[in-house]
């Protein structure tokens, strides 16, 4: 396999589409058009060419690596990649409607597979040409700099499928874990509840943004509080995730915290838009709250 390509160029996109290239892939990156698929690989570019400056690469090595990044406006270029890696907005229909419209266009041996956090893959296998050939692929982000995949299996995906991935996966030196097709799989099952707790806790007066992420870092010696982890993943990402994790098994543990609900509302989505629990528009992020 020397093509792979990648669906939506947001921070996860981008971030498989370089860790590919670097791996030695020809890589196809679209998004919803091309203008945000070309601002994708300018983002992948200017990432490398930090990595230049900091001598963790060379400067050959890197245009050689942006070079292999081609951006792509349809998905008829697709039709040549041995894996489609789908990576956009964590919504069932818009997942949905990409499997169905890239399908159409999709190698005989290809395979599919979607870097969501949460939604059901076995499901989503329905709307792709070959529910054998479907996969669960969970990058984590920053993608260069952690090192773990999930791949979850579908009820129909086949050995060869899970094969495909894992060379892929050794390929770009990832360690790989395996889940089972259930709701969050391993780390968002364990993450996500935190994180919605730390929400409720904020909402509900328990301590301030700053208490709340200094407890976690240093009383639990976690790397980064729960509310500077929301927002580096996203507000929308984890509001989608854990309504998932709601809708899927009923349970009300996993009720969305109000105040994440109002932040998604407001569009304040975290280091995205500059604005989640902390406010980054300046140097240093400063708590909103
Ligand atoms: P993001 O908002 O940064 O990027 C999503 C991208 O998808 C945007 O560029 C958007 O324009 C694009 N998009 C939307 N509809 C599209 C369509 N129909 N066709 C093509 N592109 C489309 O979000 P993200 O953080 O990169 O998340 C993307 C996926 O990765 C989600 O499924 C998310 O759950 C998953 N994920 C996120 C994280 C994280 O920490 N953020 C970690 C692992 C997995």
């Amino acid at each position: 396999m020397r093509s792979v390509a990648v669906i939506g160029a947001g921070q996860m996109g981008a971030g498989i589409a370089q860790v590919s290239a670097a791996a030695g892939y020809h890589v196809l990156l679209s998004d919803i058009d091309m203008d945000r698929a070309k601002a994708g690989k300018d983002g992948i570019a200017k990432a490398i060419h930090r990595l230049v400056e900091r001598e963790k690469i060379g400067a050959a090595e890197a245009e050689q690596i942006i070079a292999r990044i081609e951006p792509v406006a349809s998905y008829e270029p697709m039709a040549s990649a041995g894996l489609v890696i789908e990576a956009a907005t964590e919504r069932e229909d818009i997942k949905r409607k990409i499997f169905d419209e890239v399908g159409k266009v999709l190698g005989h041996q290809a395979v599919l597979a979607t870097n969501t956090s949460s939604i059901p893959i076995t499901r989503m296998a329905q709307s792709s040409p070959d529910p054998a050939r479907f996969i669960g692929v969970h990058f984590f982000n920053p993608v260069p700099i952690m090192g773990l995949i999930e791949v979850i299996r579908g009820l129909a995906t086949s050995e060869q499928t899970v094969e495909k991935v894992k060379m892929f996966g050794d390929a770009l030196g990832k360690s790989m874990v395996f889940a089972e097709d259930v709701p969050g799989f391993i780390v968002n099952r364990i993450l996500m509840p935190m994180l919605n707790e730390a929400c409720f806790s904020l909402g509900e007066g328990v301590a301030s943004i700053r208490d709340i992420d200094m407890a976690c870092q240093i009383g639990l010696n976690h790397p980064m509080g729960p509310l500077t982890l929301a927002d580096f993943i996203g507000l929308d990402t984890c509001f989608e995730i854990i309504k998932v994790l709601h809708d899927t098994t009923g349970d009300s543990k996993y009720r969305p915290a109000p105040l994440l609900v109002k932040y998604v509302e407001a569009g304040w989505l975290g280091r995205k838009t500059k604005r989640g629990f902390y406010d980054y528009s300046g140097e240093v992020p400063v708590p909103t709250r």
